[in-house]
């Protein structure tokens, strides 16, 4: 899995007009939000794949530590079901409507 994204982002910044762009571009373009250009959505499935990459290490790290499976909100087992849905899954559905609404 973390492969997969790897590759897509690796794929993903080749296909970037511009390599160093970084985080947090300007949103001073008033009429930009109406139509998406092809690098901004670009940008946008590169933005996820990273966050989704993150994650992923982020259950490798748990793997590590014998802590996967275990919600980091309440200590409590992550279902099985949630587990296949969501390998990556750091939370149990409970703690992860109570993170969702909280952001
Ligand atoms: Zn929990």
């Amino acid at each position: 899995m973390r492969d997969d994204l790897d590759r897509s982002i690796s794929i993903l910044q080749g296909e970037r007009p511009a390599p160093m762009s970084g985080e947090g571009y300007p949103q001073d373009s008033a009429d930009a939000g109406s139509t998406l250009s092809e690098a901004d959505r670009t940008e946008a499935i590169l933005h996820s794949a990273r966050s989704q990459r993150d994650e992923v290490l982020a259950a490798l790290d748990r793997i590590d530590a014998n802590t996967y499976g275990r919600c980091v909100g309440c200590g409590g087992e992550i279902p099985e079901g949630r587990l296949e849905a969501r390998p990556d899954a750091s939370r149990c559905v409970g703690c992860q409507a109570k993170h969702t609404r909280r952001r």
